[in-house]
C-alpha cells in the first residue's frame, strides 16, 4: 500500500522561548510542506531517501538513539519514539521531498518528523491524538537527534488550519484556533529570510533554558508561567537571569494582547506588539543578531506596522505586518539596508496561514 502524507513548516507570530517556560505562543502553519511517499512491506527495515540528503539510508525498526546520524536521524527517531510508545510500525521504502527551507527557523525538522509520523501511523492503521503525535515527534527530536527543543514546532505543524493562527498554552497543552487573515483587511504578512542560518545555537539555547530555570527557582515557582508581572522579578538577584525572565513574563503578556488585537483586526496594535517582542528578544533575551535587528528596524522605519525575528534566534527569519500599500517600500528598504551593511541578500516573500499535517501532498 502506498501512503502519501505531508506536514507543513511553521512560523511563530509571537511567543518566543515561552514553550519550555509553560507559557503561550501563537504560530501559524506555512503553505510550504514536507511530503512523504511510503510503500510498506513485511521487512523490519525502513529504506529512506530525501531529495535534500544522501541516501537511501537503512533504518532498522529496532533502532536505538546513537545509531542513525544526520538527517535520517529524524526519521529513525520517529520510528524509535513510536515503538517506545508501544506502536508497531511496518518497514518499507520512504521517499521525502520538501519545499520548507532547511535551517531557517521555519521548522523543517518538525515538518519532517510529523510527515514521517503521519505516514507510518496511516500505513499501520493507527489513530493517535494529535497532542500525543506532537509528543512522539518531540521525543524523536529531543532524545534521538539530541536537540533539546520545546513542543511548539510539532503542535504548529499538526494543528495548522488555513486562515487560522494557533494560541498554544504550554502549561495545559491546549491549542485554540485564532482567525488570522490580515490580507482580508489590506495587510500583508511578509516573511524575510535573512539566509543567516541558526546553526551552532544549541549552547545558547541551553544557556537560556538554564537562566529561566534558575529564575523560577529563585522565585520559588515551578515555572515562569506562574509569574504574571515583571515587577515580581525583583527577587531574582542575578541580573542576567532577571532580564531573561523579564522577556518570558512580558512575552507571555504580549501573546495574549496580540490575540486580542487580531480578534479586533487591529494590525496596528498587533504590529506594535511584534516590534516590542523583537526589542525584548534583542535587549533582554539577547537572541537576535545585528543583522536581524537591522532587517526588523528597517521594515518598521519604511512603514511596517511591526516586525520581529521569529524562531529560536541567532539567524533565520523576520516577519513583518505591512499595510498593502507599503509592501514595495518595505521590501526595497530592507533590501537596501541589508546590502549597504554588506550582508547577504534576504529572500522576501508574502505568506499566510496554511493547513496542518494530513494525507496527500497539500493542505
Ligand atoms: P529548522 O527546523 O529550523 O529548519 P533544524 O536544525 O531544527 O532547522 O532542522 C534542520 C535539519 O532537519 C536538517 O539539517 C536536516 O537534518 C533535517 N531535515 C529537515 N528537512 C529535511 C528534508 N526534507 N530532508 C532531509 N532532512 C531534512
Ligand atoms: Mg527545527
Amino acid at each position: 500500500m502506498t501512503v502519501r502524507y505531508s506536514a507543513p513548516g511553521r512560523v511563530n507570530l509571537i511567543g518566543e522561548h515561552t514553550d519550555y517556560n509553560l507559557g503561550f505562543a501563537l504560530p501559524i502553519a506555512l503553505p510550504q510542506r514536507t511530503s512523504v511517499v511510503f510503500d510498506s512491506d513485511t521487512s523490519d527495515v525502513l529504506e529512506v531517501s530525501s531529495a535534500l540528503g544522501d541516501g537511501p539510508v537503512r533504518v532498522p525498526l529496532a533502532t536505538k538513539p546513537g545509531e542513525v546520524a544526520d538527517w535520517a536521524g529524524y526519521v529513525a527517531g520517529v520510528v524509535w519514539a513510536l515503538r517506545c510508545a508501544g506502536h508497531a510500525v511496518p518497514g518499507g521504502t520512504m521517499s521525502i521531498t520538501s519545499d520548507v527551507e532547511v535551517g531557517s527557523g521555519l521548522s523543517s525538522s518538525a515538518a519532517l518528523e510529523c510527515a514521517v509520523l503521519g505516514a507510518l501511523l496511516t500505513s499501520a492503521g493507527i489513530e493517535l491524538d494529535r497532542i500525543e503525535q506532537a509528543r512522539i515527534a518531540q521525543r524523536a527530536e529531543n532524545e534521538y537527534v539530541g536537540a533539546p527543543t520545546g513542543l511548539l514546532d510539532q503542535l504548529a505543524s499538526l494543528f495548522g488550519e488555513p486562515g487560522q493562527a494557533m494560541l498554544i498554552d504550554f502549561r495545559d497543552v491546549t491549542v485554540q484556533s485564532v482567525p488570522f487573515a490580515p490580507e482580508s483587511s489590506g495587510t500583508a504578512l511578509l516573511l524575510i529570510d535573512s539566509r543567516a542560518r541558526h546553526a551552532h545555537a544549541g549552547g545558547e539555547y541551553a544557556a537560556r533554558r538554564a537562566s529561566c530555570e534558575r529564575a523560577a527557582a529563585a522565585l520559588g515557582v515551578a515555572s515562569l508561567r506562574e509569574v504574571s508581572t515583571a515587577s515580581a522579578l525583583q527577587a531574582v538577584k542575578d541580573p542576567v537571569d532577571a532580564r531573561r525572565a523579564r522577556h518570558i513574563v512580558t512575552e507571555n503578556q504580549r501573546v495574549l494582547e496580540c490575540v486580542a488585537a487580531m480578534a479586533a483586526s487591529d494590525f496596528t496594535a498587533a504590529g506594535a506588539l511584534w516590534t516590542a517582542s523583537h526589542e525584548s528578544m534583542r535587549d533582554d533575551f539577547e537572541i537576535t543578531t545585528p543583522h536581524l535587528d537591522l532587517i526588523a528596524a528597517s521594515a518598521v522605519q519604511a512603514g511596517a506596522f511591526g516586525a520581529r525575528m521569529t524562531g529560536g534566534g541567532f539567524g533565520g527569519c523576520v516577519i513583518a505586518l505591512v499595510p498593502e500599500e507599503r509592501v514595495d517600500d518595505v521590501t526595497d528598504a530592507v533590501l537596501r539596508a541589508v546590502r549597504d551593511a554588506g550582508y547577504q541578500e534576504p529572500l522576501v516573500t508574502r505568506t499566510h496561514a496554511g493547513g496542518g499535517a494530513g494525507l496527500g501532498d497539500s493542505a
